[in-house]
């Protein structure tokens, strides 16, 4: 089959690759659509993402959907011709945070497209991707493919949103409006925020995520929004930091109101620095969060029931082999929010 493999920094391609025969448990997919996502670019510019070094070669790609095609000895409930969003977590099962219920934590967690471990955890971004039954969500009839690719994303802002514990009509704001801080945008909506504050760089992300979600934004640089940066101070009840940018983090520490709570879901260069002063004085939670728990379900099920819409956030779509220039697409911040993947195409 072909597979999407990232070998080094700037060295991907479409590659044969062997099929593995399945074993108890696994089931053999059609692939349908598959999102890029940030660490699937990192890998791609910098052939590392923080402490995960690329190695030997690695198929990339966690965030995508497909059909049952085979399944191996032991499975029950899924069928081929079945629709399914794969959640990409591949949690151990025994370790103590796997034993209490927090699996998106594990400490031996094979995360799909992950150079975290040696060998690397290959990715679902190939032809027939073989992955456990237990990570399939089956999907109802006639639901869009391409938009459940997005449940991982979403799954991700579900989850800082739950940390996030908004408090209905709170006022929130969103820094950062890539494809997380948008959809974290609404999925707060979801979760019963009353003003929604986003900021970013780029204005095209802003126009988008006020269109779909009505939120308020503020082009992060522009005297306006240092204005209302002044006028927030200390106001906000709710910060989700999304960009991953020192600055941003600085002025969640700045409108973040007494006892407010600050959710940290972009990630963070290691050189950051930090006047934490603001979050002692206002004795505001400074708080992470990590990938997902049973938000994916959730994201799943928001998402193929049309409680939210997220067609507005997939700006682009390419086929297998023009990958390259879907990765040059995607980090084109200015254009594009998520860009999809298919082998049809
Ligand atoms: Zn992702
Ligand atoms: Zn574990």
């Amino acid at each position: 089959m072909r597979a999407c493999v990232i070998r080094a920094a700037k060295d991907l391609c479409i590659q044969s690759w062997a099929e593995p025969e399945l074993t108890t448990g696994e089931v053999r997919l059609d692939f349908a659509w598959g999102g890029i996502c940030g660490s699937d670019l990192h890998y791609f510019q910098h052939g590392r993402v923080a402490n995960s070094i690329l190695r030997e070669p690695m198929i990339l790609g966690h965030e995508f959907s497909g059909y049952i095609r085979e399944v191996g000895p032991g499975v029950v409930g899924l069928r081929p011709g079945m629709a399914v969003a794969v959640n990409p977590s591949r949690p151990c099962g025994r370790c103590d945070q796997c034993v209490a219920g927090l699996t998106h934590l594990c400490r031996n967690m094979r995360f799909m497209g992950s150079a975290a471990h040696f060998p690397h955890t290959h990715g679902g971004f190939c032809e027939r991707p073989v992955v456990l039954a237990a990570q399939c969500i089956p999907l109802p009839e006639g639901v869009d493919l391409a938009l459940a690719a997005l449940s991982e994303p979403y799954a991700v802002a579900l989850h800082a949103v739950a940390l996030a514990q908004i408090p209905a009509g709170a006022s929130v704001l969103v820094t950062g409006a890539g494809t997380i801080g948008s959809l974290v945008a609404v999925a707060a909506r979801q979760a019963g925020a009353g003003r929604v504050i986003v900021t970013d760089i780029a204005e095209p992300a802003l126009r988008r995520v006020h269109d779909v979600t009505g939120a308020e934004t503020h082009l992060v640089g522009d005297a306006e929004a240092s204005r209302a940066a002044e006028t927030a101070i200390g106001e906000v009840d709710v910060v989700l930091e999304a960009s991953g940018v020192g600055a941003a983090l600085d002025m969640a520490i700045r409108c973040i109101r007494p006892r407010g709570r600050i959710v940290q879901v972009g990630f963070l260069p290691p050189e950051t620095k930090l006047s934490l002063a603001g979050l002692l004085i206002r004795e505001a939670t400074l708080i992470g969060a990590y990938r997902f728990l049973g938000e994916f379900d959730e994201a799943v099920r928001q998402i193929t029931t049309g409680v939210v819409d997220l067609a507005p956030f997939v700006t682009a779509r390419f086929g297998m082999d023009q990958a390259e220039d879907a990765f040059a697409a995607a980090a084109d911040r200015t254009r594009n929010v998520k860009v999809l993947l298919s082998f049809e195409g």
